[in-house]
């Protein structure tokens, strides 16, 4: 979902209308990851069934063939509150790193596109790939719908699982048919605007338009490697230490904008706060505060009402702008070792089962990261 102000009484703008005429939209994203701290979603498989299950988990979020109908709905409920859009996406398949066929890969694509066209969703989001190629089968499937369709990809400024640099990544999610490009997830805001500079070289370069699109994570990730913090060793339950604080969000808001990107999110580890940060650095920008600035004063300004002097000392924008928070760990690295398999697309361990992983091949796998 993609929450923008509120004008009431007129018919909504769709997603392209907004980003030519230059406005920022700003993408609400993270949800599987929110909901599994809520205790509404098992890390793992990481299936929003909380969606049928517990609506309401969905709907106090706000974000938003039965799981997907349903996570519509609630959707659609929250953003008619405001002026947001609702997006349908699609994102990698364990098919297609199973090594089966285009036709295949693209039949699973259709199936989850019929619910978001029957929902009627406002665009469509090809997103969380590490493969070029799997993604832009995913938009020419989107595309058949004739909604505007952006397409995201999970990769840092080394490229794809197979290579492909970020510049030429975007060129072919943008020929393929995406009015919007970008990347989203498995990095930290700094490396996902590093890496969409390097799509937007690419596409001046082989002077090809496109949108661009940033939702990173709410975590900072230096030392996770081309795959991402999927390989670090806290992900996906020990990440806290890494959670970026609201003033990282102004930075990497600001950056995004002045490098041209119009559509700015987030993804897994944000919460609501952060994405009022976004909001909030963008507002003279867009011309207004989010409503969830109502209980914030910008930049702490909040703080001058604290009974303690020295915390009102901090109601300043020059405080929290300079902060370097100390992470209260005395015997914590900064950095950690990713695991750096280097498994992708096509090696055995990937190969899809139907079967839940037994004792015996658990214990391979126990052993090979004891190496
Ligand atoms: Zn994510």
């Amino acid at each position: 979902m993609a929450p923008t102000g509120q004008k009431s009484g007129q018919a909504k703008k769709g997603l392209l209308e907004r980003l030519d005429a230059g406005e920022v939209v700003i993408g609400d994203g993270g949800f599987v990851f929110a909901l599994e701290k809520r205790g509404y979603v098992k890390a793992g498989p990481w299936t929003p069934e909380a969606a049928v299950e517990h609506p309401e988990a969905g709907r106090c979020l706000l974000n938003g063939q039965k799981v997907n109908e349903a996570a519509c709905d609630i959707a659609r409920e929250v953003a008619n509150e405001g002026d947001a859009l609702v997006a349908g996406g699609v994102s990698q398949t364990p098919s297609y790193l199973s090594c089966k066929s285009e036709t295949e890969v693209k039949t699973i694509f259709r199936k989850q596109l019929d619910v978001f066209i029957k929902k009627n969703v406002d665009f469509l989001i090809a997103e969380y790939f590490e493969h070029v190629e799997e993604a832009v089968w995913a938009v020419e499937v989107l595309k058949e719908a004739g909604k505007p369709v952006a397409a995201t990809l999970c990769i840092g400024t080394e490229g794809d699982l197979n290579g492909v640099t970020p510049g030429e990544c975007a060129v072919r999610l943008a020929k393929a048919g995406a009015s919007v490009v970008g990347v989203n997830c498995h990095f930290d805001p700094t490396t996902c605007v590093a890496t969409v500079k390097l799509m937007k070289e690419g596409l001046a370069a082989a002077k090809v338009k496109a949108h661009l699109m940033t939702q990173p994570l709410a975590y900072h990730t230096p030392d996770c490697g081309k795959q991402g913090f999927i390989d670090l060793p806290e992900f996906p339950f020990a990440l806290e230490p890494r959670i970026v604080s609201r003033w990282d969000i102004h930075k990497y808001a600001r950056a995004a904008y002045d490098l041209g990107v119009r559509y700015i999110g987030g993804c897994c580890g944000f919460e609501p706060y952060h994405t009022r940060a976004i909001a909030e650095e963008l507002a003279p920008e867009r011309g207004f505060l989010p409503p969830g600035s109502e209980k914030h004063g910008s930049w702490g300004s909040g703080l001058d009402m604290h009974t303690k002097p020295w915390v009102r000392a901090r109601a300043r924008r020059e405080f929290w702008e300079t902060l370097q928070p100390a992470s209260g760990r005395p015997y914590c690295p900064s950095m950690s070792k990713p695991s750096a398999w280097g498994v992708t697309k096509g090696d055995t361990q990937l190969m899809q089962q139907r079967e839940a992983t037994t004792e015996d091949q658990l214990k391979e796998l126990f052993a090979k990261q004891s190496f």
